[in-house]
């Protein structure tokens, strides 16, 4: 029982830290029934932070069981638990740097920690819930310490007092905002219904009317002060009527499949609503302003990325007779340049599933966009067939969308199958306007015939002799070698996956979770290459956004991810082997 908590932490006190181990098992608390489960105990004060886990029957907690009747409503419930605990610890530690004392952070600060989500609501191991039996909310703990030696009594109010009362507050329905819950539910419920009806409407993306689209800042993903904001407008032409899960009818902007070009003056706002559009893949929390904006789940940001490594990438559609007669079937690099990794992140992009590519002018090759006629006519033995030559086969051949970002590139109004032009944010269709000037001034695209195959490849992960992945921010995982020498080795230093270009990565959780997966897809080809299909479905489990992450998975930490970002992350590691 609970006495037993506060009775092993009195025999502990004032011991080595080491003595701290004794509390590894469970503890019952009751009323509430819940059982504390502590799983790891960290070696010193200055170790990764010991995990804990509070474990509390359904039923006890009150809540409704319309909760537990689609993986939808399970992921949103145990989102805004995490929200209520992180802001409860939060608000603690805000306060106690006020009044002093309270166990809420240990004498190094910050004692008690859950993993704190940003805008998006998403599958999430801070809180699971296993079958319809219990629902668990998972900690990490520095115990406290003085010195060397285990505080107690400290302990006990982190663990016996603190820990009771973020139960209690998060997880008994009484004591939630229930209003609140319902609505964090509903809005994800809504957002996956209205994605999921894109498909069957023709769109890559929709955009409801009055969604806040602009972010406060470069630096904040929280919406533009609504006094300066202009809100989202549909052109009558391209209006949509959508389904809400509830019902009620939301009207927005369709962008329909095919090529699509975005366009309009700089500052008008066209890569603020193509970076609305590529987080569409993910529910939004309610009040984020892109809470009806939802986008393609396979859609893909891709970038220009020179200086990354390739392994074995067939990027033949885009490239062929490199210099050096250089395979680019199995194309290999260390160091990609813009065009060759531009073409890398395409087929890449195409071999993880992905039916929408994204692109943004500014942060592209402009020769992997385009070849103007005056370079067709000076430079005879180019090797790149840019993507505004492929986009329509893109399409007729394999049903891939684009949805690109113009300003300044005019070719690709004679392969577009719609233009939208923004005008002081506001969205206009500018299909007739643009046919007309492609008359007036034509141009010399030479479009392909075919778009060429996509890749399929087969990899071996090797991290022998490397510790474990793991995220050290959001964009990137370090790959270490087992630590061998005392001497820091800077070219060492950041040997890792950079995935900076990965737009689509919102929480460093979702790093963290690719590298425990790199970790498994490195045992599981321990013995060979594994085409990269097979081994997405072997993690099935763990990958993706749409379903719960199995409770078999340690650590509270962790956060859903596409199986994009994981094909993208493995095609990143540096040394790959193939078949
Ligand atoms: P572009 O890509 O066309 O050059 P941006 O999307 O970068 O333009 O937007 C330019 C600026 O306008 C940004 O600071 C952005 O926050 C702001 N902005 C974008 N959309 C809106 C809007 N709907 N209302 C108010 N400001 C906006
Ligand atoms: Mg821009």
């Amino acid at each position: 029982a609970w006495d037993r908590l506060q009775d092993d932490l009195r025999s502990i006190n004032g011991q080595q830290y080491g003595a701290y181990k004794r509390l590894l098992g469970k503890y019952q608390h009751t009323s509430p029934t819940f059982t504390l489960s502590v799983d790891h105990v960290q070696g010193d004060a200055y170790a990764s932070p010991s995990r804990v886990r509070a474990v509390i029957p359904w039923q006890e907690t009150g809540l409704p069981d319309e909760y537990l009747q689609s993986d939808i409503r399970r992921i949103a419930l145990c989102d805004f638990v995490t929200r209520v605990c992180a802001s409860m610890i939060r608000a603690q530690h805000l306060d106690q740097n006020v009044s002093g004392g309270g166990g809420w952070s240990g004498p190094k600060g910050g004692a008690f920690n859950i993993n704190s989500p940003g805008q998006e609501i998403l599958p999430r191991t801070s809180a699971m819930i296993d079958g319809n039996d219990t629902i668990e909310l998972r900690f990490t703990v520095s115990l406290p310490a003085a010195g060397r030696t285990v505080l107690g009594q400290q302990a006990y109010q982190i663990l016996g007092v603190n820990l009771v009362e973020l139960v209690k507050k998060s997880l008994l329905y009484p004591n939630l905002d229930q209003e609140q819950l319902q609505r964090h539910v509903q809005t994800a419920e809504n957002q996956q219904s209205l994605r999921h009806q894109l498909a069957k409407h023709n769109l890559t993306a929709f955009i409801a009317n009055g969604s806040v689209l602009p972010r406060a800042s470069g630096a904040s993903e929280t919406p533009m002060d609504s006094a300066t904001v202009v809100p989202f407008k549909s052109p009558e032409d391209l209006k949509v009527k959508l389904l809400r899960a509830d019902g009620t009818k939301v009207s927005g902007m369709g962008v329909p499949r095919g090529v699509t070009l975005l366009t309009g003056g700089g500052f008008h706002g066209k890569s603020t609503l193509l970076e609305a559009i590529q987080l569409g893949v993910y529910n939004h929390v309610p009040g984020d302003g892109r809470e009806l904006v939802v986008t393609d789940p396979t859609a893909v940001k891709i970038r220009a990325e020179d200086g990354r490594g390739v392994t074995s990438v067939d990027i033949s559609p885009f490239i062929s007779n490199l210099p050096g007669g250089k395979d680019t079937h199995h194309f290999t690099t260390d160091d990609a340049s813009g065009s060759t990794s531009m073409a890398a992140n395409i087929q890449e992009a195409l071999e993880a599933g992905c039916k929408t590519l994204l692109i943004d002018e500014d942060s592209s090759a402009t020769n992997l966009l385009v070849r103007d006629q005056r370079m067709q006519s000076l430079i005879r033995n180019e090797p790149i067939t840019p993507l505004v030559a492929k986009a329509r086969a893109l399409y007729n051949d394999h049903g891939v969308s684009t949805l690109i970002v113009i300003g300044g590139l005019g070719d690709w109004l004679s392969v577009a199958d719609l233009v939208i032009g923004l005008d002081s944010y506001v969205p206009r269709l500018l299909t007739t306007e643009a046919k007309s000037v492609v008359e007036k001034y034509p141009s010399n695209v030479q479009e392909a015939p075919d778009y060429g195959s996509l890749p399929n490849r087969s990899l071996q992960v090797d991290l022998r002799g490397l510790r474990a992945p793991y995220a050290t921010r959001k964009h990137f995982i370090v790959l270490k070698p087992e630590a061998k020498s005392a001497v820091d080795d800077p070219s060492e230093a950041e040997a890792g996956i950079d995935l900076s270009s990965l737009d689509q990565i919102v929480e460093i959780g979702q790093a963290r979770t690719i590298a425990k997966l790199l970790q498994g897809i490195a045992e599981r080809t321990a013995n060979g290459a594994v085409p990269v299909v097979s081994l997405i479905k072997s993690e099935a489990d763990a990958i993706g956004i749409e379903h719960c992450l199995p409770t078999t998975l340690e650590h509270g930490d962790l956060v859903g991810v596409r199986r994009t970002e994981v094909v993208a992350a493995l095609s990143r590691v540096r040394g790959l082997h193939v078949s």
